[in-house]
C-alpha cells in the first residue's frame, strides 16, 4: 500500500494551481494609484511609486512602499487608521466620520476587492 496515490497528488494539485495562480495574479495587481475622495468626489489622486505625506479634510495619509496608509485622523473610532497600509488594485480606506475614502486604484484594470474601515 503506498502512501500517496495519484489521486492525492492530483488533489494536491487541485488546490495548488490555483493558489498559485492567485497569488501571481495578486502580485501583479498592485495598484498604481491613490484616490483620495471627499464627500463622493474625488479631491486627489497620488503616485504610489513616491514616499509622501499629505493631508484632505484633517487626515493625514501617508505613501510609503507603494502603499497608502492613514496615520492621523480627528474621527472618533480611528478605524481607518487601524486599516493599515492599502496597496492592493481596489483595496479602500474609509473614514465615515470625515466622509473620506482611498481607493488604490491602478491604470488598466478595476477589481471589486473592498476593505471597510
Ligand atoms: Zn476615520
Amino acid at each position: 500500500m503506498k502512501l500517496i496515490t495519484v489521486r492525492d497528488i492530483a488533489i494536491i494539485l487541485l488546490i495548488l494551481i490555483p493558489s498559485i495562480i492567485l497569488l501571481a495574479i495578486n502580485f501583479k495587481d498592485d495598484g498604481t494609484y491613490a484616490e483620495i475622495s471627499c464627500d463622493g468626489n474625488v479631491v486627489k489622486t497620488v503616485p504610489l511609486s513616491e514616499d509622501a505625506e499629505f493631508s484632505v479634510n484633517d487626515i493625514k495619509f501617508s505613501v510609503k512602499e507603494n502603499s497608502v496608509c492613514v496615520i492621523s485622523s480627528p474621527c472618533p473610532d480611528k478605524i481607518c487608521v487601524k486599516t493599515g497600509a492599502i496597496k492592493r488594485n481596489g483595496e479602500t480606506i474609509i473614514c465615515l466620520p470625515q466622509k473620506v475614502s482611498v481607493r488604490v486604484v491602478s491604470e488598466d484594470k478595476e477589481t471589486a476587492d473592498i476593505v471597510v474601515g
